[in-house]
């Protein structure tokens, strides 16, 4: 199902677009036994604002991350809890779905620096 929006002359294309939390709006730590520890992540402001922009503008923002994947330990109402107090805009959260992987190769792919 394709949205479109008239944004004055232009007509826009409204994407569905999959952001990744740890790394790409956040810098996220490991504590002293080397174990990633989400409670010491640190919001990315530049970047969330930027995605806050492509959901004002009326993409679908899914947020979604792939903490607890290897561990079993449920990060959802962390996560959640955390990227709205960093005043992160967005459709909803996936937090169960996402793989764990190493490295992405995808033809749709960008990193947020490249936004
Ligand atoms: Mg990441």
């Amino acid at each position: 199902m394709e949205r479109a929006k008239k944004m004055g002359s232009e007509i826009i294309r409204m994407k569905i677009i999959y952001v990744d939390i740890d790394g790409t709006i956040c810098h996220s730590k490991t504590d002293k036994n080397g174990k990633w520890d989400y409670n010491l992540s640190e919001p990315r402001y530049d970047q969330i604002e930027k995605i806050n922009k492509l959901h004002s503008e009326g993409h679908e923002i899914v947020y979604w991350t792939a903490r607890g994947g290897t561990t079993g330990i449920d990060w959802g109402r962390h996560t959640k809890q955390q990227i709205d107090n960093w005043g992160c805009q967005y459709t909803r959260i996936e937090t169960q779905k996402k793989p764990h992987y190493d490295l992405f190769i995808c033809d749709k792919t960008k990193r947020i620096e490249e936004i």
